[in-house]
C-alpha cells in the first residue's frame, strides 16, 4: 500500500515537546506517520519541535494531560511527565496528578478508539534497588513518602492502571521501563546529571557531584532509546509484561564527571555537594527481555553520545565555542 498523509497511521505523543518526545516525533514523522504532539510545555519547549511545525503530517496541541482529551488515533505514546528530579519535585502534587490522571486519560482514549497505548515508565519503579542489575521481575525498593515518591509512586500507580485497563477492558498496552537517557535537546537547566555536567564544563564552572560520586547509573543515548520504543510499540507480544529499555554499561557519577571534565572542561574543577535524599545508590538494566523480544541492544558508546550532546550544548550556549575532545578510556555500548 502506498502510504499517504490520508492513510498513514495517526499517532498521539503526549509530552511530545520534551526531550524524548521530540526525538520520538522526529522518528515517527520520518517513518511516514501523522503525529499529534500534545504538551502543556511545563518542561518541554516549542524550540524542540520548531523544525516540525508546518509539516503537513505534524500537529501541535497545547493541553494538560491531567484534563481529558479526545482524538481519533491508532497509537498513543504517553510520555507527558516532568522527568528530572528538580522539576518533578518542584510541584510534587502536580507530578503525581500528571502520572495518574495522565495515565487514565491515555487509557480511556485507547479504550474508546482501540488504539495501542505505550507508557513511558521508568527505572525509578525499582527505587533504590537491592537486586543488581535490575530485571523486570524485581518489584523494587521504593520509599512511598519521600521527596522522590511523587515520581516513583506516580509511575508505579500508572503501571498499575495500565495493567488493570488491560485486564478489565482488554486495552492493548506496552510498558517500557526507561533507564537514564541523555542527548541533544535536554534543557540546559534540566538538572539531570549529563546535561548539568556538560553545561558546567562548557561554561568553565565547577562540576557538581552530589554525594561522593560512587553512586552508579547506566546511560542510554536518545537515538538508541527511541529505536527501542518504536520496536516495543510495533512488536508482537505474548505477554504484556514491562520491558526494560536502557544501556547496561554502568558508570559511577565520578567517572562521568571526570570524562566530561577531561573532554569538554575549560579549566573547571569538581565540587562536592550533599547527596539528595533517597538518591539510588546503583542502577543498571538487565535488558535480556528487550534483546530477545525486540532484537534490540543500544549501539551508541557513551563517548560518542557524549560528544553529540556536548556539540549540541556548545552550539546552544555559545556558537563560537570550539570543542576539544580527548579519547575516552571506556567505550560502552
Ligand atoms: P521532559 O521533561 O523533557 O519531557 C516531558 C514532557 O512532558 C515535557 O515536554 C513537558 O512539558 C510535558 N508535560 C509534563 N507534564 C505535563 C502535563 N501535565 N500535561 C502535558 N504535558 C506535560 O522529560 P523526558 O526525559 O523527555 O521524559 C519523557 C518521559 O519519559 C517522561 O514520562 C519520563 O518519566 C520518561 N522517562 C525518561 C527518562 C530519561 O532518562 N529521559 C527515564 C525514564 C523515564
Ligand atoms: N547528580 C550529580 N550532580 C548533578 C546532577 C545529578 O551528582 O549536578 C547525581 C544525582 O545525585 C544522581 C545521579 O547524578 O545520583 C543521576 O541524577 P539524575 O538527576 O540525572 O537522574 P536520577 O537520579 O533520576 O537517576
Amino acid at each position: 500500500m502506498i502510504v499517504t498523509a490520508q492513510n498513514s497511521p495517526r499517532i498521539l505523543v503526549t509530552g511530545g515537546a520534551g526531550f524524548l518526545g521530540s526525538h520520538l516525533c522526529d522518528r515517527l514523522i520520518a517513518d511516514g506517520a501523522r503525529v499529534i504532539c500534545l504538551d502543556n510545555l511545563y518542561t518541554g519547549s516549542l524550540a524542540n519541535i520548531a523544525h516540525l511545525r508546518g509539516h503537513e503530517r505534524f500537529e501541535f496541541v497545547e493541553h494538560d494531560v491531567i484534563e481529558p482529551y479526545s482524538f481519533e488515533v491508532d497509537q498513543i505514546y504517553n510520555l507527558a511527565c516532568p522527568a528530572s528530579p528538580p522539576h518533578y519535585q518542584r510541584d510534587p502534587i502536580f507530578t503525581m496528578k500528571t502520572s495518574v490522571f495522565g495515565a487514565i486519560n491515555a487509557l480511556e482514549l485507547a479504550k474508546r478508539t482501540g488504539a495501542r497505548v505505550f507508557q513511558a515508565s521508568t527505572s525509578e519503579v525499582y527505587g533504590d534497588p537491592k537486586v543488581h542489575p535490575q530485571p523486570e521481575s524485581y518489584w523494587g525498593h521504593v520509599n512511598p513518602i519521600g521527596v522522590r515518591s511523587c515520581y516513583d509512586e506516580g509511575k508505579r500507580a500508572a503501571e498499575t492502571l495500565f495493567f488493570d485497563y488491560q485486564r478489565v477492558h482488554g486495552v492493548d498496552i506496552r510498558v517500557a521501563r526507561i533507564f537514564n537517557t541523555y542527548g541533544p535537546r535536554m534543557d540546559p537547566n534540566d538538572g539531570r546529571v549529563v546535561s548539568n555536567f556538560i553545561v558546567q564544563a562548557l561554561r568553565g564552572e565547577a562540576i557538581t557531584i552530589y554525594g561522593d560520586g560512587t553512586q552508579t547509573r547506566s546511560f542510554c543515548y536518545v537515538d538508541d532509546l527511541v529505536d527501542g520504543m518504536d520496536r516495543l510499540m510495533n512488536c508482537h507480544l505474548d505477554s504484556f509484561d514491562p520491558v526494560n529499555l536502557g544501556n547496561p554499561v554502568e558508570l559511577t557519577i565520578k567517572q562521568v564527571a571526570e570524562r566530561v571534565l577531561r573532554s569538554y572542561g575549560v579549566g573547571g574543577s569538581i565540587e562536592y555537594r550533599p547527596l539528595p535524599s533517597d538518591d539510588p545508590t546503583q542502577r543498571q538494566p538487565d535488558i535480556s527481555r528487550a534483546q530477545e523480544l525486540l532484537d534490540w541492544t543500544p549501539m551508541t558508546p557513551f563517548a560518542d553520545g557524549l560528544e553529540r550532546t556536548a556539540s549540541y550544548f556548545s552550539r546552544l550556549l555559545n556558537p563560537k565555542l570550539v570543542l576539544s575532545r580527548e579519547p575516552m578510556e571506556i567505550r560502552g555500548g
